[in-house]
């Protein structure tokens, strides 16, 4: 395969070796040929404005015709948005040829036509140059070219506030779980984790957007919430027992926390579970938290953009 792509470059276009792709202009028209060995064929492809040109019609007339008028055409088409494509099976000796005469008959129609180059990244009709994004062959315009290889084309979405308010629901509901199962006589990591789970959905959620900033304020109201869970827990623990003599209401029991703190084994028993808890919570979370900070990371990393 590799002699007869070379063989198989229209004249004026290139072949880059080492992203397997032939790229160059004919006439108006920037062009990209992929070849696609394991189909033995070429696919030609052409980004245009083809969504906003009044030859729309005429053009896909013509994409028809051409399937039919030449047998080395199994398809051509178009994708809905910006790209023409155009199949063209490979003919040992013919390649060339073939592969010539469909570029510049699409430029003639497109010309025609009042078709232009677009960029697929902006959808603006202005120069476009060959590219690999990503792996990805592609045709780009100078500004998105920058604004990819920069880690930029991303705008920051996040707003921290909402995110915080969205966080501290997520961690409310997250520490029900951990006071009913402490109720039921578990210290649950589970819970722990439901805390921290939920605390960064619901930021993710209502801040639209889940960063490292978010993240650490999340584990860090997961933590304060653990604690708070607990207490909580507690009083709802002396509500029950001592209910009908010292505390009336859940809000008495509050006011007796303090109180039974001081007692040692009372202290002991909070300490541990909270130890206990706060192990199995930071053990149970870990890998998610890791697994956010880590796509943010991937998110915010540059596109590889090489430029022919
Ligand atoms: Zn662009």
């Amino acid at each position: 395969m590799e002699i007869k792509i070379e063989n198989a470059v229209p004249d004026g276009f290139t072949y880059e070796r080492a992203h397997k792709i032939m790229h160059g202009r004919y006439g108006s028209m920037e062009f990209l040929v992929v070849p696609m060995s394991a189909e033995d064929q070429f696919q030609i492809q052409l980004y245009a404005d083809v969504e906003g040109s009044a030859g729309k019609d005429q053009l896909f007339g013509y994409l028809k015709e051409l399937q039919q008028r030449h047998s080395f055409v199994p398809y051509a088409g178009y994708n809905g948005k910006d790209m023409v494509s155009v199949y063209v099976s490979s003919k040992p000796q013919e390649d060339k040829e073939n592969l010539t005469l469909v570029i510049s008959e699409i430029e003639a129609k497109c010309q025609e036509y009042g078709i232009h180059n677009c960029c697929p990244y902006c959808g603006q009709e202005r120069p476009v140059t060959a590219a690999v994004v990503d792996q990805i062959p592609t045709l780009i315009c100078d500004s998105c070219g920058m604004q990819l290889s920069n880690g930029g084309g991303r705008e920051k979405k996040e707003n921290l506030p909402l995110g915080l308010v969205g966080a501290a629901i997520g961690v409310l509901l997250g520490s029900v779980l951990w006071v009913v199962l402490g109720q039921v006589g578990f210290i649950a990591g589970i819970a722990g984790y439901a805390i921290v789970f939920c605390g960064m959905k619901g930021y993710a959620l209502l801040g639209k957007e889940l960063s490292k900033t978010g993240i650490a304020l999340c584990v860090i109201l997961s933590l304060l919430m653990v604690a708070g869970a607990e207490i909580v827990s507690l009083a709802i623990t002396i509500y029950r027992e001592l209910g009908s003599l010292f505390a009336p209401t859940i809000w008495d029991a509050f006011g007796w926390v303090p109180e039974f703190l001081k007692e040692q084994d009372v202290l002991f028993g909070v300490g541990k579970d909270l130890a206990v808890g706060y192990i199995l919570a930071i053990w149970a979370s870990y890998a998610s938290v890791k697994n956010a900070w880590q796509q943010v990371d991937e998110s915010q990393r540059p596109h590889t953009v090489e430029r022919f």
